[in-house]
């Protein structure tokens, strides 16, 4: 059964196309009773952060990918955090040196961009051009002697490599445009290009899923494996499926730093993880000609890789919005209910965590769960529960009191007096019969009983607000407004 890896680099926040990625590998392995193997990549001590590590572990539980080997819960290639397996790569960059593999390369940077700008000039190959491909001994003891460092090489196969990409099909890679590439830096330090692969075949990962962007690796990787199966350290080469890239506004590449691309503004803004795991499954992937709206098990009963589409995906942040809402309709109301109550809970202005009640919330969560799109719209379709005043809106009260507003609303507050509060029916009532003394339909009458009550012109069904607001905070609040 499959085995597929997860490895991102603790680099930053995370972000929706490292999201689509792990998606993709998680649904793979889940469909198809496979391992999904989460392995920290964080080789690069200058790059890499222990709060984007923990992030990263937040991010996949947030989203609900469980793993089967990895951090924390270790497995059966542990560690599966690379900075914990420097031995096994330079043992494996030795091995690699020994046999020939792979060699040691004593250029400067000066020396290399030289020889490039001049093969440019000449129209030639502007790659790594072999020179110390193969240096004899008293030519390296005197590289050395001249107190020049090293990086280690790896020596590319002359020859073609092709393979059968998953989404993209046969690919083909001749020689010039794959020149030999460092795996260990002059300092000893091990490069991607190494320890990816590496791990990838101690691992006995079988099934490469990654963006199309690490596509140029491939065929070094290969080339590598080659070298690993023959040492002995691999098993078999693994088959790579490049996913579509996603593209952002203007038609770019979606960029880790564009806004709508950090998972935390998803999180922050009161996404369900099955609603934007729902939106990442579409990029570059479809459930069905005519549905777009399912849950993850009715993904992960469906999803292959290739069915993957090699096309360029569109990110699109209202698609992602209108998805989610979908998803927010279809949680029973009690999930509705406590999803939200976070939100609630949290500090609001005029507004303190303890005026929120549990009770009331409970009586109007199902009226606001059709009419929100993020969970943090929440706030601001019941707040008027909650706060100790209606929200002040100078532009909600003009509008709404365009007209003879003060003597409806004298009379409307004389019948909603009279009226009886546990029936919004009768509220509603109390508010037709003084719209009709003042020759107006329930529409326009209940827009001044709404914006003194609420705050707003627009908001969930009035009545039923009311009676859950209660008669006494009702009616003061419209004293208040009639001043
Ligand atoms: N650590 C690499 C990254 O974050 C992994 C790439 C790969 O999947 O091979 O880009």
């Amino acid at each position: 059964s499959p085995r597929v890896r997860f490895c991102p680099s603790p680099t930053g926040n995370p972000h929706v196309g490292l999201v689509r990625t792990a998606l993709f590998n998680w649904a793979f392995a889940r469909h198809h009773g496979g391992t999904f193997v989460f392995r920290i990549e964080d080789t690069d001590a200058a790059r890499d952060s222990e709060e984007s590590y923990e992030q990263l572990l937040d991010s996949l539980r947030w989203l609900g990918f469980t793993w089967d080997e990895g951090p924390e819960i270790g497995g059966p290639h542990a560690p599966y955090r690379q900075s914990q397996r420097m031995d096994i790569y330079a043992d494996v960059a030795k091995k690699l040196q020994d046999a020939g593999y792979a060699y040691r390369c004593f250029c400067t940077t000066e020396e290399l961009d030289a020889r490039r700008d001049a093969a440019r000039a000449a129209g030639r190959p502007s790659g790594y051009d072999g020179h110390c491909r193969d240096l004899s001994a008293e030519q390296k003891t005197a590289y050395e002697a001249e107190g020049r460092t090293s990086i280690v090489r790896f020596r590319m196969p002359d020859e073609t490599i092709t393979f059968t990409d998953l989404v993209r099909g046969e690919l083909s890679f001749s020689p010039e445009n794959v020149p030999d590439f460092g795996i260990v830096r002059a300092n000893g330090a091990p490069l991607y290009t190494l320890v990816n692969p590496v791990d990838d075949a101690l691992m006995e990962i079988t099934h490469v899923l990654r963006g199309e962007d690490l596509l140029s690796s491939t065929p070094r990787q290969i080339a590598l494996y080659k070298a690993l199966t023959e040492l002995g350290i691999a098993k078999a080469t693994p088959a790579f499926g490049h996913l579509p890239y996603v593209m952002g506004e203007g038609n770019k590449k979606l960029s880790k730093r564009d806004p709508e691309a950090s998972l935390n503004l998803y999180r922050e803004r009161g996404f369900l993880p099955e609603g934007l795991l729902n939106y990442l499954s579409l990029l570059g992937w479809s459930f069905s000609k005519d549905q777009d709206i399912f849950s993850i098990e009715e993904m992960v009963a469906k999803f292959d890789i290739p069915d993957v589409n090699a096309n360029p995906a569109r990110f699109d942040l209202k698609k992602a919005e209108a998805i989610n809402a979908d998803h927010i309709r279809l949680l029973d109301p009690k999930a509705f209910a406590d999803a939200c109550t976070p939100w609630l809970r949290a500090p609001h202005a005029n507004w303190e965590p303890e005026d929120f009640d549990a009770a009331a919330w409970e009586r109007i969560a199902p009226y606001a769960q059709t009419r929100v799109t993020v969970l943090s719209d929440i706030t601001a379709n019941v707040d008027f529960l909650f706060r100790k005043e209606p929200v002040e809106d100078q532009a909600s009260w003009d509008k709404a009191m365009k007209g003879e507003p003060a003597a409806l609303l004298t009379t409307a507050r004389a019948n909603l007096d009279a009226a009886d509060w546990s029936d919004p029916e009768s509220l509603k009532q109390a508010v037709l019969t003084a719209g009709e003394a003042h020759g107006l339909k329930l529409g326009k009458a209940q827009a001044p009983v709404r914006v003194a009550v609420t705050g707003r012109t627009v908001g969930l069904p009035l009545f039923e607000s009311l009676e859950i607001l209660g008669k006494e905070r009702s009616l003061s609040r419209i004293d208040a407004a009639l001043g």
